[in-house]
């Protein structure tokens, strides 16, 4: 016989009114995101400046014009507004095509859902329309976002209870070589265009790290991501007790989360670190009480919630 999981005890007793469609923006972050993120309700985290949505668990309008949707993994909570996302781009004239990266081994995935959809809606196969999934492999050199070539998008693994992925979502610039740095703007020029010198360098600056669902071990298996300016992760469990129960159902509790980031010390490189994913047995009012007592005062100028 399996050992019966530990039951949640609700601080309120019951779940509350949360609307998947109502956006909030995350207060003191230096990038403008805003979503909404309650566990198995639904997460997506807008980020306008990026042209990017992280999850697709919900999809409102204002996510329309975002060309690129990033999947951490197939949880209904994370995907689910994945095909809406795209039939209403086109239903509303947004000619271009929208950039779904997703785990390499989703993507085949990923199209049968699209063709069950179809059948279920009585189109015929011929005349479907096949969204962009673009397969990510963990650990792989980031790669150009369709429609930005100024970003790149790696991806990195986490551990949930189904396979599950994280990214950063990197600025990429050139640099000049260090054997080049002095030299004045005509010798460069007449290295570069009459010699074709590259006198440059392509590096990647960490913007956004996402980590979708995941264990703190996940979190811990992937230092890099602390060097991103602001990082999004889960904090599903926020109430004292509660640890076990988290790593049984394979996410994050708070006080995990707030180790973690003590022990980084000056390895935490982030400006913000947003914590998503909570119960949807807590009120707003009650979630920031509890990760108010959950965080310590060090910590609290980098800590935001989305919520
Ligand atoms: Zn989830
Ligand atoms: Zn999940």
């Amino acid at each position: 016989m399996s050992s019966s999981p530990p039951r949640a005890k609700g601080t309120s007793g019951a779940t509350v009114g949360y609307n998947a469609l109502r956006q909030a923006t995350v207060e003191g972050a230096k990038e403008n995101l805003v979503g909404f993120s309650i566990s198995g309700l639904a997460t997506y985290v807008q980020i306008p400046e990026l042209d990017l949505c992280l999850d697709m668990g919900e999809c409102p309008l204002s996510a329309l014009p975002l060309d690129h949707v990033f999947l951490s993994h197939a949880h209904g909570d994370h995907s689910r507004c994945l095909m809406r996302h795209y039939s209403l781009r086109r239903m509303t004239g947004i000619e271009r095509p929208a950039a779904y990266y997703l785990e390499a081994d989703l993507v085949e995935r990923a199209r049968d859902l699209v063709r069950a959809e179809a059948r279920f809606e009585g189109t015929p196969l011929a005349k479907l329309a096949m969204p962009d999934f673009v397969g990510l492999e963990v650990g792989a050199e980031p790669v150009p976002l369709a429609w930005r070539k100024d970003l790149r998008i790696g991806a990195f693994r986490v551990h949930h209870s189904i396979p599950a992925i994280g990214c950063t979502v990197y600025d990429h610039k050139r640099k000049l070589k260090e054997e080049f740095a002095g030299l004045p703007g005509p010798k460069l020029a007449e290295l570069r265009l009459e010699q074709g010198v590259e006198i440059t360098r392509e590096i990647l600056e960490p913007r956004v790290s996402f980590c979708g669902d995941t264990t703190i071990k996940g979190l811990a298996a992937n230092p890099q991501i602390w060097k991103s300016r602001i990082v999004v992760v889960e904090s599903t469990f926020l109430e004292p007790g509660e640890e076990a129960m988290a790593r049984h159902k394979r996410h994050t509790h708070v006080t995990e989360l707030v180790a973690l980031l003590k022990e980084l010390g000056p390895e935490l490189k982030s400006e913000t670190v947003v914590l998503s994913h909570f119960s949807m047995k807590h009120t707003p009012a009650q979630i920031l009480a509890l990760v108010a007592q959950a965080v310590p005062e060090e910590l609290r100028e980098r800590v935001r919630v989305l919520i």
